[in-house]
């Protein structure tokens, strides 16, 4: 069975002070009321890693890089490897996210290999795919997913693929607080472990756990997180104010299964 997680990606927002009292206040809410069903992960900015790892002592609630270079070490500026990642405190790392791809022209090719990197190195990586609002017209989405897909995964074993967690994440719903419906969201989480089950196996596909991010907010987790193929979210907005993101992490405790 997928590991279900609540994960918030706060992007280029917070700054040290503010960073710390978010981590403490899921922190104590976390101890003060434990969460069985749950993982909780927080992505901050970069500088903010160490510190987010200290802070989180419960063992429920790790920490996440945002991004993270795909070479070992040496002459590459401003980039962080994944042995700095993991010497920060942090156990995943997201790749892909669709402003990485869209705003610094990250491609499929250097993403494969950021995920190899992460898997070799004991990092879990959240491996965003989603298509945009003329892809989705054109009926482009299945189609986009899955070279996505094809792309990063092709080449993992089955013993690796479970340690991989995709994140669906439709552009167009991204920081526009336009949600994919839950229908939408299910129909392409269904495709999605549909074709990690053919090109691995079922047991595979049931293990991994697929996150769906863009505009999730406690008005409409709900109803998101009880569809029988979303595995938790990959939250922006929400994640960097403590109450909704404590607000969605008592949600997916009590809907996700
Ligand atoms: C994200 O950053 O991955 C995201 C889904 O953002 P938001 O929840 O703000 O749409």
């Amino acid at each position: 069975m997928s590991r279900k997680i609540i994960a918030g990606n706060w992007k280029m927002n917070l700054h040290l002070k503010e960073g710390a009292d978010l981590i403490s206040a899921t922190n104590s809410y976390l101890n003060q009321n434990p969460v069985e069903h749950i993982d909780v992960v927080v992505a901050p900015p970069a500088y903010q890693l160490v510190q987010s790892s200290q802070l989180s002592g419960n063992v429920k609630l790790s920490v996440s890089a945002q991004n993270m270079a795909a070479q070992d070490n040496g002459a590459f500026t401003g980039e962080l490897s994944a042995s700095m990642v993991k010497d920060a405190g942090a156990e995943l790392v997201i790749i892909g996210h669709s402003e990485r791809r869209e705003i610094f022209g990250e491609q499929d090719d250097l993403l494969k290999q950021k995920l190899h990197k992460a898997i070799d190195s004991g990092l879990y990586p959240i491996f965003c795919v989603g298509e945009s609002l003329e892809q989705r017209k054109n009926g482009e989405h299945f189609k986009h997913i899955e070279n996505q897909l094809k792309a990063g995964l092709s080449d993992f074993s089955s013993e690796q693929l479970p340690n991989i967690i995709v994140a669906y994440e439709p552009i167009w719903a991204i920081g526009t607080g336009e949600t994919a419906s839950p229908e939408q969201a299910q129909e392409m989480h269904a495709f999605i472990r549909k074709f990690l089950g053919s090109h691995f196996s079922a047991a595979v596909a049931d293990e991994v756990s697929i996150l769906y991010g863009g505009s999730v907010k406690p008005g409409n987790a709900k109803d998101l997180f009880g569809q029988p193929d979303i595995d938790g979210g990959l939250i922006g907005g929400a994640s960097i104010k403590a109450e909704s993101f404590i607000e969605l992490i008592k949600i997916g405790e009590e809907v996700l299964r």
